[in-house]
């Protein structure tokens, strides 16, 4: 059976870190603030009791969201689909540990981007290797808490050093680098 792809979000598999871990405020797309680690007004156990009129509601912003795959790859590869409504002294390591999952899913989306540029051979070599690292290693949470401090740096060097090829700042939606 193929493997399903990991930048493919599935809510169904996480336990609505989104709606836990993500801060907002009020404005054109959120019609209330919510501060980090503050489950959602909105949440009925890991789902959205407003889903089907989140527009309507003046909740675009959570329309557009997309957590590439991170929210389900975290609950269920670092978990074990464990979920911080039933053990609440899961909250703070699973924010974390889906705050670093972002961090290497956008980086994936990223290095698979740049599969369509005319890279040198080596530096083609580079971005398989780096994405085989990060899609196919089954992560804990000790590893996404070091991840940004050692890979993703390797990595945002690859990312400058072929930085030109892409049509946009790629930097300004990473944490680092
Ligand atoms: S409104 Fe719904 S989708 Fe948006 S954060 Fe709250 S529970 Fe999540």
């Amino acid at each position: 059976m193929p493997q399903a792809d990991c930048l493919k979000t599935d809510c169904s598999q996480c336990a609505a870190l989104c709606c836990l871990a993500l801060a907002f405020d009020k404005g054109k797309d959120f019609a209330f603030s919510k501060n980090p680690c503050e489950p959602c007004r909105n949440l009925s156990g890991h789902l959205c009791a407003i889903h089907e009129r989140l527009s309507d509601a003046g909740m675009a912003g959570c329309v557009a969201y997309d957590c590439l795959g991170a929210g389900n790859r975290t609950v269920q590869e670092v978990f074990a689909g464990q979920s911080w409504q039933d053990d609440p002294r899961l909250m703070r390591v699973m924010m974390e540990a889906f705050a670093a999952m972002r961090e290497v899913h956008k980086r994936i989306d990223l290095l698979r981007a740049a599969e369509m540029f005319a890279l040198a051979p080596q530096a083609d070599q580079d971005r398989r290797a780096f994405l085989n690292r990060l899609e196919h290693h089954r992560w804990s949470g000790t590893e996404l808490n070091e991840f940004e401090a050692e890979l993703a740096l390797e990595i945002d060097m690859f990312l400058y050093s072929i930085k030109d090829h892409f049509p946009v700042d790629i930097f300004s939606s990473l944490k680092m680098g």
